[in-house]
């Protein structure tokens, strides 16, 4: 079988994307993380922009596997902080990862403002790097508006604390598929489906 990388160690994003290529019907690709692949050695992401770091990682990846290689970059942008956390989302707290840290401190610096300036949004980069050299950068956002309190407990990161436009439950509180269907990096990966299709023929 065929056999795409997603450059990632989120059990969450792999699911995401097999549950993408299973719902369009596409059969006969693998996808495997970066657990699957012998180890490699990682850059740190010092990119400007979440297209930069997705392309980083995806090049990467399909130079040190021989896979096509997907990776993506994605954050929060919130209106009150003038668009950051942005490309630092992950680490926002100053602790790489650290979820609950990382939303308790926008919460924090968001306590005084009001409701109608609680803007948000999620923002994905994509890229599809294949070693014969074509390389290919998507994106999606997702729009909504900050809680001043966590509710839900799918997803991870900033979930808990967004509530996508046109709803009221926060993200950690839509199913998996519903996140999928609308979510950022549920756009952006759908963006790819033409590209991965040809990986299987
Ligand atoms: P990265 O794309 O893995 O570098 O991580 C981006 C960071 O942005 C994550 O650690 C989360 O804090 C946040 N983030 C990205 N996508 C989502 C999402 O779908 N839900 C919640 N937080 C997210």
């Amino acid at each position: 079988m065929n056999q795409v990388l997603l450059a990632t160690r989120n059990a969450k994003k792999l699911g995401e994307l097999r549950r993408i290529l299973a719902a369009e019907g596409i059969e006969g690709l693998e996808v495997l993380g970066l657990a699957d692949v012998e180890e490699f050695e990682e850059a740190p992401e010092t990119g400007a922009t979440f297209e930069e770091n997705a392309l980083i990682k995806a090049r990467e990846a399909a130079a040190a596997t021989g896979l096509p290689s997907i990776a993506d970059d994605s954050g929060i942008v919130v209106d009150a902080l003038n668009g950051m956390p942005g490309v630092l989302s992950a680490r926002w707290s100053g602790r790489h990862g650290d979820d609950q840290a990382n939303l308790d401190l926008v919460l924090a610096q968001l306590a005084d403002v009001p409701d109608e300036r609680r803007g948000a949004g999620f923002v994905c980069a994509a890229a599809l790097v294949i070693p014969d050299g074509g390389e290919v950068v998507v994106h999606g956002d997702w729009g909504g508006t900050l809680t001043r309190k966590p509710r839900g407990a799918n997803g991870f990161g900033y979930d808990p604390i967004f509530v996508p436009e046109g709803g009221t439950r926060t993200s950690a509180e839509l199913d998996p598929a519903e996140k999928d269907a609308a979510s950022h990096r549920g756009q952006a990966l759908r963006e790819l489906l033409p590209y991965l299709r040809e990986l299987t023929a």
